[in-house]
């Protein structure tokens, strides 16, 4: 990895961030607050709430196996994508490596800030070749962006050619784990002592069943950590968001229980999916969503909807021809699908 200051924009580096009147006041138990010009009555939402989330980071870090100085919180993972181009690169001159197909939200943030977004095809099983990767990568190439599980593939990537990855580019590794909870594989972001050039992207909106909170967490080096801290909006998580993770993270079993479903009924919908005569073929998933291809996409998922359900048209994307990506939802969602789909007519579209 190069020196990090070699990496991040020199704006950035020399940026002396806004401190809020919550950033200054720091001491002994205060109980008059004159300081923020902060309406005293409507509590608790009068009060600006913690710029740092110290609280939720404290409670965060030991379920996540990484110390909470190595924790970034956001307005959802997007904002942490958004953060790290705004950080890392500089717009027109530099340049990032991602995977195709992947995520969309990692080309739109390079597109808003005018930075060059190199994608490498993953090949037909929709698994990574480190070296092809790395050959796309220059010495203007500030970022990777790695999704394991990945969207809308649904399946890890290997884990070695991940680490050969983050083994051989000079740059950050940025390794997307929205759908970890669901997978199998060991996860990076307890590596993050071992691997100092990267960083892992989590959410509540996945497995934590909080996507309407918006909420995301990036684990990195602490150093990386403080450059989050300097870019972003100072009061860029809300509340009623941090007292609702809380709640979240004490009702973790629930969580645990949630995912356990969900991964049984996905090995239930795959394999009923796969006896589909729509369905050509699934693809392994570790994730809670499926990726299949099937004869006719656009027929079936406009039969679909005229149904009521509601699944994603996938097949406009690279490698995706006729494939829908399927949320797992509860049983009796899934069981519409497939009832719906069972008496699917594919000579009239459905009609
Ligand atoms: C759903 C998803 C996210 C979550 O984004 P939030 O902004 O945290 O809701 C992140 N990455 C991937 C790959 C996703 O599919």
């Amino acid at each position: 990895m190069k020196p990090l200051q070699q990496l991040v924009r020199p704006n950035i580096w020399a940026l002396k961030p806004y401190s809020s009147a919550r950033d200054e006041y720091h001491g002994a138990e205060a109980s008059v607050f004159l300081d923020a010009n902060e309406n005293p009555y409507n509590t608790p939402y009068n009060r600006y709430p913690d710029p740092l989330q110290s609280e939720l980071k404290a409670a965060l870090a030991p379920l996540k196996g990484v110390r909470p100085g190595q924790i970034f919180l956001g307005n959802g993972s997007d904002e942490a994508i958004d953060l790290v181009f705004r950080i890392f690169c500089e717009p027109k001159e530099d340049n990032v490596v991602a995977i195709a197909p992947t995520y969309g939200m990692y080309k739109v943030c390079a597109d808003i800030n005018n930075v060059v977004y190199r994608s490498v095809l993953l090949d037909k099983d929709f698994a990574l070749d480190a070296d092809k990767l790395l050959a796309a990568t220059d010495d203007r190439t500030k970022l990777v962006f790695l999704c394991s599980p990945n969207n809308p593939s649904g399946n890890d990537l290997d884990r070695e050619e991940i680490i050969k990855v983050i083994e051989n580019f000079q740059g950050l590794v940025v390794i997307d784990e929205a759908y970890a909870d669901f997978s199998a594989q060991k996860p990076f972001r307890t590596e993050l002592d071992k691997y100092p050039n990267i960083i892992v992207l989590n959410t509540f909106s996945k497995a934590w069943g909080s996507a309407g909170i918006r909420l995301g967490m990036a684990f990195a080096q602490e150093e990386i950590i403080g450059l989050f801290n300097k870019v972003k909006y100072p009061y860029n998580v809300n509340q009623l968001t941090q007292q609702q993770a809380a709640e979240m993270l004490a009702r973790r079993f629930d969580v645990d229980k949630w995912v356990r479903v969900l991964l049984r009924e996905r090995e239930q919908v795959m394999a009923a999916f796969a006896e589909l005569e729509v369905c050509e073929k699934v693809f392994p998933s570790d994730a809670n969503f499926f990726l299949a291809k099937v004869t006719g996409a656009d027929e079936i998922y406009a039969y679909l909807v005229r149904q009521g359900i509601i699944v994603r048209n996938r097949s406009r994307v690279e490698l995706c021809g006729d494939c829908l990506r399927v949320t797992i939802g509860t049983p009796q969602e899934n069981s519409r699908l497939l009832g719906a789909l069972r008496t699917y007519k594919a000579e009239e579209g459905g009609r």
